[in-house]
């Protein structure tokens, strides 16, 4: 049968304990749900709105700016997947092929033996993972070499099974910088764009790992020697700006959002006790600090083209 059914989407709270597989996975299906609201919002792979559960409500939250007495859309399938996946769940799921925007450019992203790659993990095709070997790196390589950006179809997907295997192998330096090719450059640039909670969650991941480089200076030699006290510096920073995005993207009066402030408020007097006399207070990233800011974006800057990233301007890093 086909319809229009949400999945109800149970939030996970992360803590802040600095663990990078802590927040591994993101959000767990309670079920599904038909709303008259929500049933009548349209497709599209661009949409200008999405949903969130809060408690029993659904809620739907402006992915951009929306001009009065314009039609409100939403996206029904996962829009990480290319135009020809796209339109083949569209079509099957629930009978219509779209003509938003970024499919009237149909398809730009890798084909052939370069799309088959990205497929078999996508598909989870058991006998093409091969962990041991240098698969995801090879395919962003090889990517890149045909000359797809960082946006491009199936680099999110590549980046974050890299991001998966250097994790496993505790690999801080290489986590690090992929996390924040993640974050300001895959996900930041992807067509369709990368749903708000998948970002939400990278960055919390960026937030950890900064708070680990510290204590794994080890693996910064050289060159990279001067990252550990960067990160370090960075630290509470990524972990203000997580709060800042949930409060941007989900909305401030979410259990979400609620929950993140509380640890992070409590994070800042574990930190405020723990320097004693030392006066020791945090520069909050609030729009007033310019001076705060200013420095907040130099330093990721410095970071980001530590990982060989492009700098930015302070709207797009706050
Ligand atoms: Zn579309």
């Amino acid at each position: 049968m086909r319809n229009n059914a949400l999945k109800i989407i149970v939030p996970n709270l992360k803590p802040h304990h600095l663990d990078p597989r802590s927040c591994q996975g993101s959000n767990s299906v309670g079920g599904i749900v038909l709303d008259q609201f929500a049933s009548m919002v349209n497709h599209s792979c661009d949409s200008n709105t999405f949903w969130i559960n809060e408690g029993e409500a659904l809620r739907f939250r402006a992915a951009k700016d929306i001009s009065a007495g314009s039609e409100l859309s939403m996206s029904y399938t996962d829009t990480t997947r290319d135009y020809k996946t796209r339109q083949e769940a569209y079509i099957s799921q629930f009978n219509f092929t779209c003509s938003c925007e970024i499919c009237q450019k149909g398809d730009d992203g890798p084909t052939g033996k370069l799309r088959d790659k990205i497929l078999q993990i996508e598909n989870l095709d058991k006998s093409a993972l091969d962990f041991r070997g240098n698969f995801f790196d090879k395919t962003i390589q090889d990517m890149t070499k045909a000359g797809f950006g960082l946006g491009a179809y199936g680099m999110n997907l590549m980046h974050h099974g890299l991001l998966q295997l250097q994790i496993n192998q505790k690999d801080y330096k290489k986590i690090l910088r992929t996390c924040l090719v993640l974050y300001f450059g895959v996900e930041r640039l992807s067509i369709p764009p990368v749903p708000a909670d998948a970002r939400l969650d990278t960055l919390f991941r960026v937030f950890q790992i900064n708070g680990l480089a510290k204590q794994n200076a080890k693996s910064f030699r050289g060159t990279d020697s001067h990252v550990p006290a960067l990160a370090e510096k960075l630290h509470l920073n990524f972990y203000e700006l997580y709060v800042r995005m949930l409060e941007k993207w989900i909305g401030g009066d979410t259990t979400v959002t609620k929950f993140a402030k509380k640890s992070f408020d409590e994070f800042l007097k574990m930190k405020n006790a723990e320097e004693g006399d030392n006066k020791w207070q945090y520069a909050s990233l609030a729009k007033k600090n310019k001076g705060a800011r200013k420095e907040f974006v130099a330093n990721v800057n410095e970071l980001l083209v530590w990982a060989g990233l492009e700098k930015l301007g302070e709207k797009e890093i706050l």
